[in-house]
């Protein structure tokens, strides 16, 4: 019997390029693909590699047990939808097009009404890293229906299983994001800021990294601190930084580089001044970041 014939099929939909690599990777664990696309160039390469073309979202869904979707935005995963209607009924839905936990929970709203399960996945991977080592997807939805689906999906990296609250895998996907966006930003401030004085920021990246990387080692600390309530700190209080953070707008604007960025951290030090946590550590932010 050839490999593909005990492979759970799979269908894709959206070839961007990621779409492409979960494809890909689909065709490479030995699992039959039915793919399509907007654009119906885009299916070529895949076809190449073994994959069968379908000329509709519904011959897609039609093809394959296990429908994957990833496409740009949520809005094209609803319009997508749209014109599905009834063609998913009985098909596991996993959409893994970056969104919101509301736009999650939405989805599987849709797909129970049109006798569909659904899963949503958060990747945490750049195309060229899907199937590799490093590469994992957060999955949330009905525990029973990720089970059934678990081994087909780990063709493509690590299954980070979150809970049966569909919106679980974006909220996840997004917070880690979330991190990395923050850093990514202190790290543009920080070159920016130094390159008003013609400081090479590759030079300065040497001091940056290893700086970023110890602080980085309190982020266990500031966790134990916010599960627990108890943000007392001997470390590096909130009056002390409510202290010297004009310096940084100060020097920003002297400097010459916007400060748009970090005015927001003032407003957030100001406020926790003025309600009394001048000893607390900086992990009362979190809280205080809380609507
Ligand atoms: P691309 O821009 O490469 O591909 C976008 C895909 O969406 C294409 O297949 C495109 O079709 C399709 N599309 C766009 N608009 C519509 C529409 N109105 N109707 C139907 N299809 C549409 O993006 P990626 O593949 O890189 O990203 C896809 C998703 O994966 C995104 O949500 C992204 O956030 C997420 N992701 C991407 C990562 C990355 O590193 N690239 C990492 C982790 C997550 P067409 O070819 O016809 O334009």
């Amino acid at each position: 019997m050839p490999v593909n014939a005990i492979k759970p099929a799979v269908s894709v939909l959206g070839l961007g390029m990621m779409g492409s690599a979960l494809a890909a990777a689909f065709l490479k664990a030995g699992h039959p693909v039915t793919v399509w696309n907007r654009s119906p160039a885009r299916t070529g390469p895949l076809v190449a590699q073994g994959a069968l073309p379908a000329a509709t979202p519904a011959d897609a869904a039609a093809a394959s047990p296990l429908v994957v979707v990833c496409l740009l935005t949520n809005d094209n995963v609803q319009e997508l939808l749209a014109t599905l209607s009834d063609d998913l009924a009985g098909r596991t839905l996993v959409n893994v097009t970056n969104g919101t936990p509301a736009q999650a929970r939405e989805l599987a709203a849709w797909a129970a009404k049109h006798g569909a399960k659904y899963i949503d996945g958060g990747i945490m991977a750049v195309p060229q890293m899907i199937a590799g080592p490093h590469a994992y997807v957060f999955y949330s939805g009905p525990q029973q229906t990720f089970d059934a689906h678990r081994e087909t999906l780990s063709a493509l990296g690590g299954t980070k299983y979150v809970g049966t609250d569909p919106g679980l895998a974006a909220l996840y996907d997004l917070a880690l994001l979330t991190g990395m966006y923050g850093m990514v930003l202190g790290v543009m401030q920080a070159y920016a800021l130094v390159r008003t004085e013609d400081i090479p920021a590759t030079e300065f990246s040497e001091l940056l990294v290893p700086w970023i990387t110890a602080m980085l080692g309190g982020a266990p600390r500031w966790a134990e601190a916010i599960d627990s309530g108890r943000h007392l700190t001997d470390v590096s209080s909130l009056a002390v930084n409510h202290a010297a953070f004009p310096n940084f707008l100060a020097a920003f604007h002297d400097q010459g580089v916007r400060s748009d960025l970090f005015e927001p951290f003032q407003a957030i030090l100001d406020r926790a001044m003025a309600e009394g946590y001048e000893a607390d550590g900086l992990s009362r932010i979190a809280d205080l970041l809380r609507q």
